[in-house]
């Protein structure tokens, strides 16, 4: 397995490699989540890129940009037992260089869940995954559902830039209580933790109402509101119901419908969602 920073040394060795290539793009700090996305890789393609930056372009002012967790010696040792030929762990001056102006930005799908809270959020997102399809100029890359705006903003940008990459969208990996990986969880109390099962057990009771007939958008957002209300140390920023390729809100659920939420576990902002139909 090579080990790259620079652009130079990226390109090199992204030369020899020949057949299909899939990228994983990562931010790093690696749990079970991000070794699905790497393994169906393997599966699929001939050679697997993977990257580790945590792009500072995807933060707000008042997010954890300085405290996202880090530890490049473990993901390292991760990757490589799985088989990887090519890890790419840019420096941010490689990424934005000084003078650094350009930007890539999908328009109406950034607007509504995580971009009304985050509204710099997205704009960093697929400018870095742009950057990255460019610089490793692969057949296909791997994303989570478990961002899920994300990923259908990342298949948008595809579309429309004409790039000649395929988007596999992978499925979300739990733990035993239902909570999604996330390298966020690292920072959560022993209390917090327990609690946090409860974003999965909202998405669940909704679901269930969904499974029993209900359609109207708005019980189920307040299904999910009265779960996550029962939990103290939870605090909901949103729920949302929404059609799954417009993520506009919907008074009644006729097609394939996401149900998404973000909520605070004390400073630990948490997403979560789940697909129905
Ligand atoms: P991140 O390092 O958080 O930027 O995540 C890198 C990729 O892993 C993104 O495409 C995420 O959607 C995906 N991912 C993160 N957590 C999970 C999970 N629990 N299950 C599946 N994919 C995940």
């Amino acid at each position: 397995m090579r080990n790259v920073s620079s652009l130079y040394d990226l390109r090199t060795a992204r030369l020899t490699l020949k057949g299909t290539i899939g990228l994983v793009p990562t931010m790093g700090y690696l749990h079970e989540g991000h070794l699905s996305l790497i393994k169906r890789a393997k599966e699929e393609c001939e050679h697997v890129i993977v990257t580790i930056f945590v792009n500072p372009t995807q933060f707000g002012p008042n997010e954890d940009l300085s405290t996202y967790p880090r530890d490049l010696e473990r993901d390292s040792s991760l990757i490589q037992s799985l088989g990887v030929e090519l890890v790419w762990n840019p420096s941010v001056e490689v990424m934005y260089p000084p003078g650094y102006q350009t930007w890539v930005e999908v328009e109406a799908l950034t607007r509504p869940l995580e971009g009304a809270l985050r509204p710099t959020h997205f704009r960093g997102v697929t400018t870095v995954v742009a950057k990255l399809f460019n610089a490793t100029q692969p057949d296909k890359a791997y994303f989570g559902q478990k961002d899920a705006q994300q990923a259908a903003v990342i298949r948008q940008m595809t579309r429309d830039l004409n790039f000649p990459i395929e988007i596999v969208v992978c499925p979300i990996v739990r733990e035993a209580d239902g909570l999604a990986m996330s390298s966020r969880n690292k920072y959560l109390s022993a209390e917090e933790r327990k609690a946090a099962a409860v974003l999965f057990r909202a998405l669940s009771a909704a679901k269930e109402a969904y499974e029993a007939g209900e359609r109207e958008g708005e019980l189920i957002r307040r299904k999910m509101k009265e779960v996550l209300a029962g939990e103290p140390l939870a605090q909901m920023q949103y729920v949302s119901c929404a059609d799954y390729d417009t993520l506009a809100e919907l008074d009644v659920i006729e097609g394939r419908t996401l149900l998404s939420m973000a909520v605070f576990l004390g400073k630990t902002r948490l997403i979560d969602n789940i697909v129905l139909g």
